[in-house]
C-alpha cells in the first residue's frame, strides 16, 4: 500500500551519529515521513580495503544511532543489498521526495555508487540532497584560499539537534546482519568500542588528562596508546564531528586561564593542526580521485614492479620481518585495528623503500588493518611515504633508529614480539648481531626462533634513493612537480609571506628541503 505522506530518506553512510548532523537538522519539524536508513552493501565489503575489524565498529556504531533514533520514535530502517535498489523499493511503496545524505570522499567503490545513486534519483525525479561534511570542498577550483575557508566552515555553529523530524514509516525496520560478508578473518574485531557515546568518553578523557604530553608522546607507540586522542576511528564513521571537536577544544583553550594547571594550550593546538591536516589530506582525494590507483606524480608509475617479491609481503604483513621494531608494530596493528601515525609511517617506508613494494600492492593490507581507514588519508599518506607524490621529502626511516628512540626499554618489542622476551637490551633492537653462544643464553636462536632480517637496510635504502634520484631527472619531472603542488601543496603560513607564495619558489625551497632531509637520520 503506498503511503501518500511526503517521503524523505535520511541516508547514514559514515555519520553514524546525532549530534551536529547537518542533513538532520534540515529535517527539524518536517511535517512528512522520514525513513532514517542504512544500506549494509555487500558488495563495498567485498572491496579489498574492508574488514572485519571495520564492521565490528560500524555495528556498534549503527546499534547506539538505532537507539538514539528511537528516541525519536523513528528507529533505523536497515536494508541489505545495492543502494539503488534499495531506494527504488522504498519510492514504490512511498511518496518520495528527497533523499539526504552527507557528502562522502570515499574509495572508488562509493564514489560509483554515489554516481548510481544521482541517476537513479534523476530518472526517478527524486531530489537528492548531500550536504557538506567537515572541511572538505565539493569542486574546489584551487587549493588558494583553503585555510581561510575550512577555518571559517569549522567556527560556524553546530547544527542542532532537532526536538522532531518527521513521522515514521509502515515500512519494517529489519536488523542489521552478524556479519555482510563471510570475512577471511571473520574473528578480527580490534578493541575499539563504536558508537558516539564511546566517542564523547573518549573526547573527554583526552581532554581531561591524556592530551597533556600529546606533541611529545605521539612518536612511541607505548605513550601515544594514551596520548594521541584515540579518535580517528570515530571521525573515520562519524560517530562524532571534527566540528564539535573543534568546538570543545576551543572552549577548553578560551577557559584555560581559569585553571591552568588542566590544561595545556599547545598540546591542544598540536592536536588541532591535525584535524586540519585530516580535511587537507581528504581534500586531495576530493579532488583528484585518480590518487587512489595513480601516483601523484606519473614519473614515479612504474618506478616499482606492480608484482613485488611476494615472499617479503607475506614476511611484512605477517610480521616477521626480522626487524623487532616493525614486526611488533604489525603484530600490534593486527590484534588492535590502530596504531600511532609515526609507526605506520615506518611500517610503509620499510615496505616500499627498503622491500621495495608498490603502496597500491601492500596498501589494502594496512587498509584493512586500520578500524579507521579513511581513503583520504590513507591514499594520501601511502603516496607521501612511499616517495610517489613529487612533492613531499624522502623519508626512509630507519627501524633500528625508531626502535632504540622510540621504545628504549624494549618493552613495546617484547610484548608483542615474545619469542624476544628473554633478549637483553642490548640486542633486543638489532637481535640478529648476537653471536651464536648469547643467542643460547638469550633463548633465541636466530633463524630458527625469530628471522633473520629479510634486507640489509642500509643498502636498500640506497638503493631505493638512486632509483627514486633516476626518476627526479627524468625529462618533464620538474613541471609535473609544480603542477603536483599547485593543485595539491599545502599554502602554508610560513611560506605564504611575500614571493615565497610562488610555486616555483616553493619548489626551490622544497628541493632544498628534499637535498638537507635526504642524508637526515630518521
Ligand atoms: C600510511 C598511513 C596511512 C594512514 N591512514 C590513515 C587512515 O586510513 N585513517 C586515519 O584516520 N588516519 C590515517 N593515517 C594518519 C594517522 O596515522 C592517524 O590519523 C592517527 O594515527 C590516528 O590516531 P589518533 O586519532 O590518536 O590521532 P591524533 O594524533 O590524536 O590526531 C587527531 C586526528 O587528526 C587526524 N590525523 C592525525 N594525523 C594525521 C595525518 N598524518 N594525516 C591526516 N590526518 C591526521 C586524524 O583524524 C586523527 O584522528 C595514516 C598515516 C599513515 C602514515
Amino acid at each position: 500500500m503506498v503511503n501518500e505522506r511526503e517521503t524523505v530518506i535520511l541516508w547514514f553512510k559514515r555519520d553514524l551519529r546525532t549530534n551536529d548532523h547537518g542533513p538532520l537538522a534540515s529535517l527539524a519539524n518536517f511535517p512528512g515521513t522520514v525513513i532514517p536508513l542504512y544500506v549494509v552493501e555487500p558488495e563495498y565489503w567485498k572491496q579489498n580495503d574492508c574488514s572485519s575489524m571495520q564492521w565490528h565498529f560500524l555495528r556498534d556504531s549503527l546499534r547506539e544511532l538505532n537507539n538514539e533514533l528511537i528516541k525519536y520514535g523513528l528507529p533505523l530502517v536497515y536494508r541489505f543489498g545495492k543502494a539503488t535498489e534499495v531506494f527504488e523499493d522504498i519510492a514504490n511503496r512511498c511518496n518520495l521526495k528527497s533523499v539526504i545524505a552527507h557528502e562522502e570522499t570515499g574509495n572508488e567503490w562509493t564514489y560509483k555508487r554515489d554516481i548510481e545513486v544521482k541517476k537513479w534519483a534523476e530518472n526517478r525525479n527524486v531530489i537528492f540532497k548531500e550536504h557538506p561534511t567537515n572541511g572538505v570542498f565539493r569542486k574546489l577550483n584551487s587549493r588558494d584560499g583553503w585555510k581561510g575557508k575550512r577555518a571559517r566552515r569549522m567556527s560556524k555553529n553546530l547544527h542542532e539537534k532537532p526536538t522532531k523530524f518527521g513521522y515514521r514509516s509502515n515500512l519494517e525496520p529489519g536488523e542489521i546482519p552478524i556479519t555482510p560478508i563471510k570475512f577471511k578473518n571473520q574473528n578480527f574485531t580490534g578493541n575499539l568500542k563504536g558508537g558516539s557515546v564511546a566517542a564523547h568518553e573518549v573526547l573527554k578523557s583526552f581532554i581531561a588528562d591524556r592530551h597533556k604530553g600529546y606533541s611529545k608522546s605521539i612518536s612511541s607507540p607505548l605513550t601515544a596508546e594514551v596520548h594521541s586522542s584515540r579518535l580517528s576511528a570515530h571521525l573515520t564513521w562519524g560517530t562524532i564531528s571534527s566540528r564539535e571537536i573543534v568546538h570543545r577544544i576551543k572552549a577548553v583553550r578560551d577557559h584555560a586561564h581559569e585553571n591552568p594547571k588542566l590544561v595545556n594550550k599547545g598540546d591542544l593546538a598540536a592536536f588541532c593542526s591535525r584535524l586540519a591536516w585530516r580535511c587537507h589530506f581528504i581534500q586531495k582525494l576530493e579532488d583528484q580521485p585518480s590518487i587512489e590507483h595513480a601516483c601523484m606524480h606519473g614519473a614515479f608509475e612504474e618506478v616499482r614492479p606492480k608484482h613485488g617479491n611476494q615472499n617479503m609481503l607475506k614476511a611484512w604483513s605477517v610480521g616477521s620481518t626480522g626487524f623487532p621494531m616493525v614486526d611488533a608494530c604489525m603484530r600490534f596493528l593486527k590484534q588492535n585495528g590502530w596504531i600511532n601515525f609515526r609507526m605506520r609511517a615506518m611500517l610503509t617506508s620499510f615496505a616500499s623503500y627498503n622491500l621495495w613494494l608498490d603502496w597500491r600492492e601492500f596498501g589494502p593490507h594496512l587498509a584493512r588493518s586500520f578500524i579507521d581507514y579513511e581513503p583520504g588519508i590513507h591514499f594520501s599518506q601511502l603516496q607521501m611515504q612511499s616517495g610517489v607524490t613529487g612533492i613531499n621529502t624522502w623519508r626512509i626511516y630507519n627501524p633500528v633508529k625508531q626502535s632504540v628512540d622510540n621504545d628504549p626499554e624494549g618493552i613495546f618489542i617484547r610484548r608483542w614480539v615474545p619469542e624476544l622476551k628473554n633478549v637483553q637490551l642490548n640486542h633486543i633492537h638489532e637481535p640478529w648481531k648476537m653471536d651464536v653462544c648469547t643467542q643460547k643464553n638469550n633463548k633465541c636462536i636466530i633463524g630458527e626462533d625469530y628471522p633473520e632480517p629479510i634486507i640489509d637496510h642500509q643498502t636498500s635504502s640506497r638503493e631505493a634513493r638512486l632509483k627514486l634520484g633516476q626518476v627526479a631527472k627524468s625529462d618533464g619531472y620538474a613541471e609535473t612537480k609544480k603542477k603536483v603542488l599547485t593543485k595539491h601543496g599545502s599554502r602554508s603560513s610560513r611560506r605564504r609571506s611575500g614571493k615565497r607564495n610562488e610555486p616555483s619558489k616553493q619548489l626551490d625551497l622544497l628541493k632544498m628541503d628534499q637535498i638537507k632531509n635526504i642524508s637526515k637520520k630518521h
